[in-house]
């Protein structure tokens, strides 16, 4: 199960360069470890354009996702894209790129993965490549978005709300109605 980061795992601070600013999103590391419980691998795929515009650096970025980790670590897989959105790059969400990426890296099919993110470009990432999504709005995601992620049964209230849609509630068998796959054991 892949995550955003910024508006998602932990609370969007515009091209955040300081780790001692990351705060993790209500339920964050409750929904994690639901979802690690069950034996499912997470990961986090992530824009951060800042790079491409001069405002944050690649040590930057790695020590604020050092500190993600840190608070709600350990993930599987990381994938961040430093590209701006005119770059035309193939990772930049809502292209496909980083969502494949990680899936290879965990060794599970496109269509057996999950991402969760606070926008469009999330949603539309996991689309482009054939992967589950869910919506978990912020005050910062567009109305039309979220009508749109409620209409097709994508729509969840927090961290908790989404894994639980994808199989994990409290209480759920985890893992059965996750792609129809069955994780943990074998590795
Ligand atoms: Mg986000
Ligand atoms: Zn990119």
């Amino acid at each position: 199960m892949l995550f955003d980061r910024d508006g998602t795992l932990v609370v969007d601070v515009p091209y955040n360069g300081d780790p001692a600013a990351v705060r993790p999103m209500p339920g964050a590391a409750d929904a994690l470890a639901r979802v690690r419980a069950a034996g499912v691998p997470v990961g986090v795929v992530s824009n951060q354009s800042g790079v491409a515009r001069g405002l944050l650096d690649v040590a930057q970025v790695a020590a604020v996702n050092a500190r993600v980790e840190e608070l709600l670590g350990p993930f599987a897989v990381w994938r961040w894209c430093p590209h701006g959105a005119e770059d035309g790059c193939p990772c930049r969400k809502p292209a496909p790129g980083m969502v494949l990426d990680a899936a290879a890296a965990l060794g599970v099919a496109p269509g057996d993965v999950a991402v969760v993110g606070d926008i469009a470009a999330d949603v539309g990432a996991a689309d482009a490549a054939g992967a589950r999504a869910v919506l978990v709005p912020t005050p910062a995601t567009r109305r039309e978005e979220i009508d749109d992620a409620r209409t097709r049964g994508r729509l969840a209230d927090d961290l908790l709300g989404a894994v639980t849609l994808l199989g994990f509630g409290d209480g759920q068998f985890g893992g059965r109605q996750f792609g129809g796959r069955q994780f943990g054991g074998e590795e």
